[in-house]
């Protein structure tokens, strides 16, 4: 099983010529397509009337913006950003803002719309949006980053407010992408840390925010290993993407007790039955100059063949579209906790759940991320601090809350959390806007 072939296929590579590996590519069905069969299937399933399914399901608004970008050798590079805001019916619109080469706004609708169902049940008081640039942040340098990131704001300020929609970190956006995103608000509106969360420490970020999405994956599998009867020292787990999500669920599985078998990033794949130590693999790659694939004591493995390690648990924590239809039948795990946004397809689901995987949906298992920015929000809005415990404990109670109000109303009805969690969200965000008068 274990090769030294590249370990990313073409579909996921800008460089990539060779034949593409069906196993490794991402899927051909969009996340649009993904969400829209989810809606579309809790909507029927709950009786809700037809004419209003539009109002659920349509964006309220989107908005197009051009950035043209100086680059480093003098020429000027046009990208194209996105700001879509799903729903506003239980608040704000939240939610990240995306960098990288494959967004469009198909793309960035379906993560907007699953924003809006993420914070229904989480219970925190937002609505959902998303946004994303289409540069490719991997190759750009730190100076043409900034210049997307205060353009990108520039342009999308008027529809933004610390009330109205608030933007987060996602794929390629740090608190360093915050920071500016914050500053150049702050140079059209005034100093508003509320309009942005995700910042660093320094700038009003919030303690336990840059864990938060990782956390609360672990969260979600320590509730979820109740269930499987797993036990955090002798659970074995894989992690697809090691970026902030991929490696804080990493780094704090292993403080359980867990080990790692296998991880994967953009530009490779290591195994190793042995265990490999997370916190060393995240020293190698941030702070020694590392690749994922010359970290010693691993063996390189192929894209295809990652799907096959045999592991308790799976986290996806990458790019949407990741397990379909090619590689899901292939896939050795109990479980699967999606950190990722929209990585498995209706079609590998339906085959996982056959084959007896317990999956916890991104809508619960990546709330983390959207819960503490609203502690951010909330410490921004009173301007006062909480200390890091604080912070994660209140994470805690509202990922355990959220897991059992899903898994109970699951159990009742014999079904998986994801429809479940759909039925759920669409139930409480069709609620908020009758109550407000937006439909009868
Ligand atoms: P990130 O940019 O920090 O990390 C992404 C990681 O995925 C990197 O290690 C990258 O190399 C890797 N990757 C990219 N293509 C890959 C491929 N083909 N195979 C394997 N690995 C690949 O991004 P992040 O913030 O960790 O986000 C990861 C996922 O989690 C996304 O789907 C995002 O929408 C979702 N998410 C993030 C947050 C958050 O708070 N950051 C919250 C909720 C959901």
């Amino acid at each position: 099983m274990a090769t030294t072939t590249p370990a990313v296929s073409e579909a996921t590579s800008e460089t990539a010529t060779e034949a593409v590996d069906p196993r490794s590519a991402r899927a051909k069905v969009s996340d649009l397509e993904v969400v829209e069969h989810y809606f579309n299937w809790a909507w029927d399933e709950l009786g809700l009337r037809d004419d209003l399914r539009p109002v659920f399901w349509e964006p309220y608004r989107e908005v197009s913006v051009q950035i043209p970008v100086k680059m480093a050798d003098g020429h000027t590079e046009v990208y194209h950003g996105y700001r879509i805001q799903h729903n506003g019916a239980r608040g704000p619109y939240k939610g990240g803002v995306r960098f990288h080469h494959e967004v469009d706004n198909d793309e960035v609708r379906a993560l907007a719309s699953m924003m809006t169902w993420k914070t229904a049940i989480a219970g925190v008081p937002f609505g959902g949006a998303k946004g994303g640039v289409n540069a490719p942040a991997g190759e750009l340098g730190s100076g043409e980053l900034q210049q997307i990131a205060r353009s990108y704001m520039g342009k999308i300020y008027k529809v933004l407010g610390p009330n109205r929609d608030i933007p987060a970190p996602d794929i390629n956006t740090n608190a360093q992408v915050m920071a500016w995103m914050m500053d150049e608000y702050g140079k059209l509106m005034g100093h508003t840390p509320a309009i942005v969360t995700g910042k660093p420490i320094s700038l009003e970020g919030s303690y336990g925010r840059d864990a938060a999405t990782g956390r609360g994956c672990v969260f979600m599998y320590r509730e979820a290993a109740l269930k499987v009867g797993l036990i955090p020292k002798e659970t074995t787990f894989v992690v697809q993407g090691f970026g902030n999500v991929g490696s804080w669920a990493a780094r704090i599985m292993q403080q359980l007790g867990a080990t790692m078998v296998g991880v994967s990033d953009a530009l490779g794949a290591i195994r190793s039955e042995a265990g490999i130590d997370a916190e060393a693999l995240h020293k190698h790659l941030t702070e020694d100059g590392g690749r994922l694939d010359d970290f010693p004591g691993a063996e390189p493995v192929a894209a295809g063949d990652f799907y096959e390690i045999p592991c308790d648990v799976f986290f996806p924590a990458a790019l949407g579209g990741m397990i379909h239809k090619d590689n899901a039948d292939l896939m050795q795990c109990k479980m699967i906790v999606e950190g990722a946004n929209n990585p498995t397809t209706f079609e590998a689901d339906e085959i996982l759940e056959d084959k007896g995987v317990y999956i916890v949906p991104d809508l619960m298992a990546n709330a983390g991320g959207v819960v503490c920015s609203y502690f951010e929000w909330v410490q921004n809005m009173q301007h006062f601090r909480w200390d890091e415990r604080e912070v994660n404990d209140k994470l805690g109670s509202v990922m355990r809350r959220a897991y059992r109000e899903v898994a109970n109303r699951a159990e009742e009805e014999q079904l998986g959390l994801r429809k479940t969690a759909f039925k759920i969200a669409i139930e409480r965000v069709v609620d908020a806007s009758r109550t407000r008068g937006y439909i009868d």
